[in-house]
Formats: C-alpha cells, structure tokens, sequence
C-alpha cells in the first residue's frame, strides 16, 4: 500500500514592488535549501520549488528552542516566478491556488506602489501572507552573519544598528495598519491569526531565512489543516505557461493543486478559440542532470504525480492553450460537460479583470 501523506505541500507565492528583491530571495531559498538536501531528496518541478521538510527542519535546526515544530506538512512548494500577474492568475475556484504569499518590501524603502497592489489582491483572495522585511543588510553599520538565523545575527549587531531596525520595522507595522491589518516582529507575535508576522531577511546574505521557512511551515501547518488535506481525487490545477518544447511538441506548464494527475486522464482546459478537451500523452519533469539518455529533451516522464506539484503536460491539441485557465480532469462525460461550463465562467472574469486596468 502507498502511504500518502496526511497533508500535501502548501502553495507559496511572493510577490511585493519592483526590485524589492523578490527573485533575490527565492534564488536564496532555493540554493540554501539544494545545499541542504541529500541525494534521495532531489525532486525537481516545473514553474515551482519543492524544498522538503527535512530540509527546512535542518535549516531551522539552530531555532529548535526558539520556534519549536513539528511538522508534518511534506514540505513547502514556492512558485518560481514572482509577482502580482502571475498571482492574480492563479485562481481556483472560490479562492486562489496560493496558499501563502510572502509580501516582500525592501525594508529601507517601506511600503510602494506594487506593495499596496499587491496587498489589495491579497485581501481580494483571501490569502493570508507574511511580510518578509528584506534588505536588512543595506542597514548602515549592519554586519552580515552569512545564512544565520535572524535573531542570533540582531544579537550580535550595536545596539544602533539594532534600533534603527526597530525604527524601520516600526514603519511596515504604521503601513500595515494604515491597510486594516495588525502586525508585528514575529518573535513579538503570541497569537498569529490576528498579526501579520514580520519577518527581517536579506536575501543577498541569507540571514532570517531560517526563520522565513520555519514560519511558513509552521502557520500553514497549524492553521490550514483543512485546506491541506490530501484528496486522492482527480487533479485540478492552473495552467502557468504554454509552450512549445523541442522533440515533445506544445506542452503546458500546470500547478495541480489538488487530487492525483495520472498519464491518459482526459483534461479540460481553457483555449483561445473554445475549451480544449484532450488526453494527456506525458507527465514531464526535469530529468535529473546525470541522466544522459534523457538530455535530449531535458525531461523524464512520470506515470502519475500527487498534488501540490508543478508539471509539464504533453497532450494533443495544446497549441492554443491559454495561461492562467484552470484544469480539470473529468472522468467521465458528464464532467466535460460540467468542467467546460467551469472553465469559461471563470476564464470570462479574467478577462473582465484585464479590461477593466
Ligand atoms: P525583484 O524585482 O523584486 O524580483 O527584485 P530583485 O530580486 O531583482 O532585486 C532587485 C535588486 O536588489 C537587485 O540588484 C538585487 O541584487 C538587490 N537585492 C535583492 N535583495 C537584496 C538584499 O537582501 N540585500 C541587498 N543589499 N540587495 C538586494
């Protein structure tokens, strides 16, 4: 028997302004965590990153006493491509794909334009987020403690430089209010439905990113057990990207954010001239790099993938494919039917939504 697990991965998006660093952190996110991870661990996405509990327990291993969790969450999946487009895309019925979102604001220049958008789609969607308070390097007199801890690196900073920080985080909590929402340092937080967690990072020296990723896993596990469920059911996901890839043909790049994705399940997805039903011929993932027979394509294919995954589907008749519509896979003819009516009602308020801008 397989022994799935209880709780799938948590869907975690970043978004915040322009250059306030957000392709900085993820690239960080992802290199400590492939730092980190054993041989056996390896498992690589399309459009997302996969950084398994394991790892995030041993990054977070130096906070055991400080932020303890046990986690039983599989781990955390981090769409790879930032910002507020993507995000808005992502929907899923009734809500967003995302589970999270990690607001970045460059903590030297306080909340912007893109902040506040992003903030209002947020709210929109209801999709409760932390604000990772980047930068915190460009601090004048700040000395960088490479990849520790936030809270053993501030310890070791004078007390100037230590206020400053207060002063500056001080800023984000007036910003936030000014937006309705209660927040705090999140080593200040006792209760955190009501407060929007703080989180002070850099994403050039990697300090508070252990505590980043503790706190992602830990709210999400402890406070979205429902939405975490796992359901073995047939997948629903959101189309990323449409593309066309040498030797395989046009294929989509799709986030399944719930049930099982298997080889052959008929698929119903939005396209430009009418909903696409088709078949799906392969379930593609980045070959891992020493497998020299797969270096054609790049990719080796799956029999079947659990959500939360990122994945390249091949299939006939994807050419005209739309990104940002949702998938479904329908098991029998009356859920075309049912998935087709699903599919335009949604795709017509993405269009409605890119109008009216
Ligand atoms: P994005 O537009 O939000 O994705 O921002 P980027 O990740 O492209 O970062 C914008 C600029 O800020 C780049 O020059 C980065 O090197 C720099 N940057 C990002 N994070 C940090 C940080 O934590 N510290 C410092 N000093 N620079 C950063």
């Amino acid at each position: 028997m397989i022994n799935l697990p209880k709780l799938r991965q948590p869907i975690v998006v970043v978004l915040g302004h322009v250059d306030h660093g957000k392709t900085t952190l993820l690239d960080k996110i992802r290199g400590t965590a492939m730092v980190k991870k054993e041989p056996g661990e390896m498992t690589q996405e399309v459009g997302a990153s996969f950084v398994p509990t394991s790892v995030i327990s041993k990054i977070a291993e130096p906070l055991k006493n400080i932020i303890p969790i046990k986690l039983e969450i599989p781990g955390l999946l981090f769409i790879d491509t930032p910002g507020h487009e993507l995000f808005s895309n992502l929907r899923r019925r009734g809500g967003s794909v995302a589970d999270i979102a990690i607001l970045v604001v460059d903590i030297m220049e306080g909340f912007q334009k893109q902040t506040y958008e992003s903030i209002e789609i947020l709210k929109e969607k209801k999709v409760p987020f932390l604000v990772a308070a980047n930068k915190i390097d460009r601090i004048p007199g700040w000395k960088p403690n490479e990849n520790e801890p936030f809270l053993f690196s501030l310890q070791k900073q004078s007390p100037v430089v230590q206020k400053k920080l207060d002063e500056l985080i001080y800023n984000l909590v007036i910003q936030l209010a000014s937006e309705n929402f209660n927040a705090d340092r999140f080593d200040r937080i006792r209760d955190f439905t009501k407060y929007v967690a703080i989180v002070p990072v850099s994403g050039k020296t990697g300090e508070g990113i252990p505590e980043l990723l503790a706190i992602l896993a830990g709210l999400t596990q402890r406070y979205m057990q429902g939405k975490l469920k796992f359901v073995e059911g047939p997948a629903k996901g959101v189309v990323l990207e449409v593309k066309e890839d040498p030797g395989i043909g046009h294929t989509i790049d799709v986030i399944i954010y719930d049930g099982i994705l298997h080889k052959n399940d008929t698929i119903v997805v939005g396209g430009l001239n009418g909903i696409i039903v088709t078949k799906v011929r392969g379930i593609l993932l980045p070959a891992p790099l020493q497998d020299m027979r797969l270096a054609k394509t790049g990719y080796r294919s799956v029999d079947e993938v659990p959500a939360a995954a990122g994945v390249k589907i091949s299939a006939p008749n994807l050419e005209e494919a739309l990104a940002g519509s949702p998938l479904y896979v329908a098991e029998n003819e009356s859920k075309i039917d049912e998935y087709k009516k699903l599919i335009e009602e949604e795709l017509s308020k993405i269009r409605f939504a890119k109008d009216v801008k």
